[in-house]
């Protein structure tokens, strides 16, 4: 190797280490060029993603996805990079070779991701389970959780609709007229007056033509993301969108990958290079982040989709019923156009208090997926209860301006309290998610534990939920909640970390 060589290598490392720290949230000068990426600095398959894009957007090249996924240490990264300056074409992985036989697996404890989940279980033992935390009453600003009432904070019901008289008396009324199921697909016999009034609800809440609902908010993404875009097309995603959009992209045959988070200047740079390439392109992000509160750009995405002609979906399952004064949205929050977003995706199961999850969007498109769409056509209609209940939220949430008035009073005590006990809230914004940073997974099992047992509940956020050394109570406020329980709750956090000897990051 030439003296030029070698030091084009040291750059190109150096590069490399930039983009691992950047995606890792953690210091460029403390990575080392022989350090593995997964095993040494904790990174996963989707951070290794977001490097490859970042290093395509830096150097102006393409990465070969198989050669790139060998390399696990910036060295090894920056001596592919460099051949790929060199116009070196990567040598083509070699199939790997058949085994002859292999051991068959035939009982679940055998099975290595087994052996790891009980690796996982086993730890709980020093921590306690964090999960499955048994409420037996609504989740609002309180519950009843082992027989005592618990200050919440831990649910989606952003607006109080889940164990409201009104939602409850509406699904009593269809559960007595229709029954608890619709019994077939809405296609072959399922259909009920009220998902044709719950859908024509649901678009004219959201400013679009149509809206069609599935039973889930996870599965809607699955089915849509998954089965919308073929072999022709592109899917470009945010790489903290939620699992039910990275599941979509897997299922599809479609090329997808993923952006940086919230980089819109990454996005345009990828189409700029590829747009022509691809007959439809997908840009898939969410309205509001569910691990740091924060709001996406949205207006930079819809001025983008429109210089590139891409199509639109905006996740809402977090901005619905949060943003705007009738909790529509990021376009009521934006003040955007009804037709700017092609796909507004939401679920029923946060704000709107049941279970289930839409597509709303232009009448051609909502009335294809009507009879396309394999997670709609093939799966069961939504029950008769929760069409209902769903349909008095949405009614509620635009007869009565206070409901959103009270949340984002609540969200704006919250921060403001916060910042005066010198608390890190992360990214958050003016939304319901408001986490508190706590540094170590351990110490925040520790205090969120500790809460409880004093009657506040706020549940941990983990690595890989969340990037290592970064764990953080997430407290959602609803707005149920009063001042004086958002200042209780943070004062007796303060009080607890402090007894625990846990300092929190400012
Ligand atoms: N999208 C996002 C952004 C979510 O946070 C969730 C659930 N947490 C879903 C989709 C799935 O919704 P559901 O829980 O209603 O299935």
């Amino acid at each position: 190797m030439t003296e030029k060589d070698t030091a084009r290598l040291k750059e190109l490392e150096q590069i490399v280490i930039g983009c691992f720290a950047q995606t890792l949230m953690t210091d460029a000068a403390e990575i080392s060029p022989d350090a593995d990426f997964f095993d040494d600095l904790g990174g996963d398959s989707l951070d290794s993603l977001d490097v490859a894009t970042q290093l395509e957007e830096k150097l102006g090249l393409s990465l070969p996805e198989e050669e790139f996924a060998k390399c696990r240490k910036a060295a090894e990264a920056a001596a592919l990079l460099l051949k790929l300056e060199q116009g070196g074409v990567p040598e083509q992985a070699a199939e790997p070779e058949k085994k002859e036989k292999v051991e068959p697996i035939t009982r679940v404890c055998d099975m290595e991701e087994y052996k790891v989940f009980l690796g996982r279980v086993a730890s709980f033992e020093e921590t306690g389970n964090p999960y499955f935390l048994c409420n037996d009453s609504p989740l609002r600003d309180t519950s009843l959780h082992e027989g005592r009432e618990i200050l919440n904070f831990s649910s989606y019901n952003y607006a109080g609709m889940s164990g409201r008289p009104e939602t409850i008396r509406a699904a009593q009324e269809a559960a007595a007229h229709y029954g608890c199921s619709a019994s077939a697909s809405r296609l072959l016999g399922g259909e009920k007056p009220i998902h044709k009034q719950l859908e024509a609800a649901i678009a004219a809440w959201k400013h679009t033509e149509d809206a069609v609902v599935l039973v889930g908010g996870h599965s809607t993404n699955v089915t849509f993301v998954g089965n919308f875009c073929g072999a022709k097309d592109l899917i470009l995603y945010d790489v903290l969108a939620h699992n039910s959009v990275h599941e979509g992209t897997r299922l599809s045959d479609a090329e997808s990958r993923p952006f940086p988070h919230n980089n819109y200047e990454a996005l345009e740079s990828i189409l700029r290079q590829c747009r022509d390439r691809y007959e439809k392109v997908l840009i898939v992000v969410e309205g509001v982040y569910s691990m740091d509160g924060d709001i996406a750009p949205i207006p930079e995405y819809v001025r983008i989709k429109k210089k590139y002609g891409c199509f639109l979906m905006v996740d809402e399952a977090h901005s619905s019923c949060v943003l705007g004064a009738t909790g529509g949205g990021v376009d009521e929050y934006f003040g955007l156009d009804g037709h700017d977003i092609d796909i507004k995706m939401g679920t029923l199961s946060k704000g709107l208090g049941t279970c289930g999850g839409y597509l709303a969007g232009d009448h051609d498109l909502v009335e294809y997926l009507r009879y396309n769409l394999p997670g709609f056509v093939f799966s069961v209609g939504i029950s008769p209860p929760l069409a209902a209940a769903t349909m008095e939220a949405i009614r509620l949430l635009q007869e009565d301006p206070s409901i959103m008035a009270s949340l984002h009073r609540n969200i704006r005590v919250f921060r403001e309290e916060a910042k005066k006990r010198h608390l890190n809230t992360c990214l958050a914004g003016e939304t319901a998610v408001l986490p508190i940073l706590v540094g170590g997974d351990e110490e925040a099992y520790l205090l969120s534990t500790k809460l409880l047992e004093k009657g506040v509940f706020a549940p941990s956020a983990v690595y890989p939920a969340v990037p290592r050394g970064k764990a953080r109570l997430r407290f959602c406020v609803i707005s149920e909640h009063t001042p004086e329980q958002i200042v209780f709750a943070l004062d007796t956090l303060v009080e607890t970390a402090k007894e625990l000897g846990i300092r929190l990051p400012e």
